[in-house]
């Protein structure tokens, strides 16, 4: 199996894994899927709720406003169109 065959591998089963979470959003810093309803809260703040990361344990918060934010939200009905990432694949014709 090659590497490209890896990569389709993989955004296949995260597309997969997305249909099946409760608030599916991408991770900033690692690029990687997470279920927001299902992390791992470790403070919560009158504007924000701090959390760590499962893809890579760094300590996020759910502010999308500001400049940075920590993920980017995955339209559940649109997962492939919603995601800049995931679109580039599909009109790669990967996914
Ligand atoms: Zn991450």
């Amino acid at each position: 199996m090659g590497a490209n065959d890896m990569h389709r591998r993989k955004q296949a089963i995260e597309a997969q894994l997305i249909a099946e979470m409760f608030s599916p959003v991408r991770c900033n810093r690692c690029r990687g899927v997470y279920d927001l309803g299902k992390v791992e809260v470790t403070a919560r703040y009158s504007d924000c709720t701090v959390f760590k990361t499962p893809c890579c344990g760094s300590v996020a918060d759910d502010r999308t406003w500001k400049g940075r934010p920590d993920f980017t939200q995955i339209d559940k009905d649109d997962p492939r169109g919603g995601d800049p990432w995931l679109r580039a694949a599909m009109m790669r014709g990967e996914i």
